[in-house]
């Protein structure tokens, strides 16, 4: 294919798995599409994350209780949430809005719109996997959420309690029914919960490659390129990338994580998106016989068994695009998942870290730009990016081809702020 000479139906911006999905749901419905990305196909933040498909993660970020953690995760500078300093005053506006997203009102609407979105993002998933041919990457083993004292488990109660009402199902277990879930577990476990419809992928990163070898035997191509624009033009929309090329298409998709607030602003759009970085090691699978995904809600992170090893990872660093990762925070996880895991086999880790693109009320920005109706954004799904991407697909696809939306939009507008 020639470089700025094509004319596509769709241009994508981002090959992340949302732009990939973005893709793939464009072309199932006959749509010429291109996506543009200035690294590869699902290299970037979409490759390492911690492949849950985490459909009864519905709880905003912002929530009732976190209060009383937050002073414990900062004053330890490898924690689960850390802020560095030099960054405080850039990041203050988004703080703020963070705080007031979990305020009672605000807090139970995104509560409500994440629920809708996580119905939808099971139905899609589930169609995607068959149609795509990629169904034996899915895991169906639930996850197992850990606590060590009465303490920290009576505090997950509210939060389990809203899950119930929105049909989460789940079952709290006593200290000794744990090792039937994860035998080898630290004795420092009194209790846990399992979530029955907590689900995995096998690999992110190989889940991305196959659903985009899916997308391209329906003609779906790569340019690789860095955007520095997407601008309506009189043929419909132009991506205009670094180098002078110019990319024409009817309409086009941003779909670019953690960056794409820069090419919303060219569009009229002030999204307050910010990236909070995480964090992992990818152990050899033979480093520990883990069952299912085990959550550490109190240390922010969690380890997942993967067909390509054992990933340990999360946390929050709320520090930006810019500063260089501290892997020491990848190791700070190891040397808990040791204690937590005793047997754990450390050796011959590769860490990562990747950036959660992420909005203070935490939910995604889906919906059309203020200056072309052409234009749809598709970002913005912070921790939970891999669990709705399908759905996100599905939601650009009919937002560009006038369908009416399976889900309300309204809470995901890019003009909410
Ligand atoms: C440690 C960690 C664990 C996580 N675990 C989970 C999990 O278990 N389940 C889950 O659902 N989510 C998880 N997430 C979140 C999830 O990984 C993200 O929400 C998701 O990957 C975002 O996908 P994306 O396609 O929006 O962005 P990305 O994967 O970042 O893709 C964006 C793409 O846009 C490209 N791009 C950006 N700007 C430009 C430009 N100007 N021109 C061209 N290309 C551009 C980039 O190169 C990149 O490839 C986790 C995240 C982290 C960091």
């Amino acid at each position: 294919m020639k470089k700025g000479k094509e004319r596509a139906d769709v241009v994508v911006v981002g090959a992340g798995i949302v732009g990939i999905c973005a893709a793939v749901s464009l072309a199932e419905a006959g749509r010429k599409v291109v996506v543009v990305d200035r690294t590869g196909i699902c290299e970037e933040t979409s490759s390492g994350n911690a492949a849950a498909l985490a459909f009864t993660d519905i709880l905003p970020m912002a929530h009732k209780g976190m209060g009383r953690q937050v002073p414990k995760w900062l004053a330890d500078p490898l924690g689960p949430l850390a802020i560095p300093p030099a960054y405080l005053p850039k990041l203050t506006p988004w703080l703020i809005r963070f705080v007031m997203a979990g305020r009672p009102g605000r807090y139970e609407a995104s509560l409500t719109a994440q629920a809708s979105m996580m119905k939808l993002a099971e139905r899609e998933w589930n169609g995607l996997f068959d149609r795509s041919g990629s169904r034996a990457m899915l895991r169906e083993y639930g996850s197992l959420e850990l606590y060590e004292s009465e303490a920290e488990f009576t505090a997950s109660l509210p939060g389990w309690a809203a899950r119930e009402r929105f049909g989460v199902a789940f079952r709290h277990l006593d200290r000794d029914e744990l090792a039937d879930y994860q035998p080898g577990l630290s004795p420092a476990f009194v209790r846990g919960t399992f979530v029955p419809e907590w689900k995995n992928v096998a690999d992110p990163m190989l889940l991305g490659k196959a659903l985009w070898a899916y997308a391209e035997t329906m003609g779906a191509r790569f340019v690789h390129g860095r955007v520095a624009a997407v601008q309506p033009s009189l043929a419909g929309v132009a991506a205009m990338l670094e180098g002078g090329i110019k990319l024409e298409a009817g309409r086009a998709v941003v779909a670019a994580g953690a960056w794409s607030h820069f090419l919303a602003r060219g569009l009229g759009d002030r999204i307050p998106l910010e990236t909070e970085r995480g964090y992992n090691t990818t152990l050899p699978s033979s480093a520990f016989d883990v069952r299912r995904q085990l959550v550490f809600p109190n240390h922010g992170f969690v380890i997942t068994p993967l067909a390509t090893g054992l990933r340990i990872g999360g946390a929050v660093e709320l520090g930006g695009l810019d500063r260089p990762p501290n892997y020491a925070r990848s190791r700070a996880m190891l040397e808990k998942a040791k204690r937590f895991l005793p047997g754990l086999e450390p050796a011959g880790g590769r860490e990562w870290m990747g950036y959660r693109p992420s909005l203070p009320d935490s939910l995604p920005v889906i919906g059309r730009s203020r200056a072309s109706g052409n234009v749809v954004y598709a970002f913005g799904h912070g921790h939970l990016g891999l669990t709705q991407a399908a759905a996100t697909g599905r939601l650009v696809r009919d937002l560009l081809l006038n369908r009416p939306a399976a889900v309300p939009l309204v809470p995901f507008s890019p003009q909410r702020f």
